[in-house]
């Protein structure tokens, strides 16, 4: 099964408007593959996500960075699902490990996440992902497979979700991971779906890869058979972010 190249830009907490105005300005003059070669969703912060939807050229997608796990109501600070389905915004990323490391989101937490957000309507940008000291012990494969088994235990269609496996070592240090490590995680990844949700899933759903990914080392990567596209940080605020959406091709 043919499963469409994707890529996602995460802008995390960076940006004035005059800066998002410019990236966006980029990317509206940029000559991009179509459509029906590659999916392209950027995901700034929750207070830029109108004025980047209102400018951005309408192919490219915009994302929500998190949301709250329930409907909303009393919970200050927080951003709900039905506030973004409210502005007409169509993803979520969901269990970044900037949000399960630093604001101690477990697994579980994140599967509910996931679930009420596709409940609303939201597709949704799942990250899984070991760090330095689970890999250094072994952990790689259970760790990413305890993850994901946290989401299927929430969930039972996954037509609307992408997996982001973004090993936590490589997130932002410019270490990238190697080809073949990458592709392992993602064959590991996809096996387990096929033995553990159904061969349909493992062959439909996308798995991309984030960290440290850039203009030059994404053709390699994306070369890989079982991955599907990237999640890219730093590098997708700056203009390369167009040649790694042009590694679809
Ligand atoms: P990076 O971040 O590309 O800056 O490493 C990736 C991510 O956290 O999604």
């Amino acid at each position: 099964m043919a499963r469409k190249f994707f890529v996602g830009g995460n802008w995390k907490c960076n940006g004035t408007t005059e800066e998002v105005k410019k990236i966006v300005g980029t990317l509206n003059e940029a000559e991009i593959p179509s459509e029906d070669v590659v999916e392209v969703v950027v995901s700034p912060p929750f207070v830029f996500l109108s004025l980047v939807k209102n400018l951005l050229r309408s192919e490219i997608q915009v994302a929500a960075q998190n949301c709250w796990v329930r409907k909303g109501g009393a919970f200050t600070g927080e951003v709900s699902a039905e506030m973004l389905v409210n502005l007409a915004i169509p993803w979520v990323i969901i269990g970044h490990s900037e949000r399960r490391l630093i604001l101690n989101e477990s697994n579980e937490f994140v599967g509910d996440k996931v679930a009420y957000a596709l409940s609303q309507g939201i597709k949704v940008i799942a990250c899984v992902g070991e760090t330095l000291e689970q890999r250094e012990s072994g952990a790689t494969l259970e760790v990413v497979a305890a993850q994901t088994k946290a989401i299927a235990e929430k969930i039972s269609n996954w037509d609307n979700v992408v997996l982001a496996y973004e090993p936590v070592w490589a997130i932002g240090t410019g270490k990238v991971a190697s080809p073949a490590q990458a592709q392992e995680v993602h064959h590991e990844l996809r096996k387990w779906f096929s033995d553990n949700v159904s061969a349909d899933v493992a062959g439909s759903i996308r798995i991309i890869y984030g960290g440290s990914v850039n203009g030059a080392n994404c053709k390699e990567l994306a070369a890989q058979p079982d991955l599907d596209g990237f999640l890219v940080g730093g590098a997708s605020l700056k203009p390369e972010f167009v040649d790694i959406i042009k590694s679809a091709t």
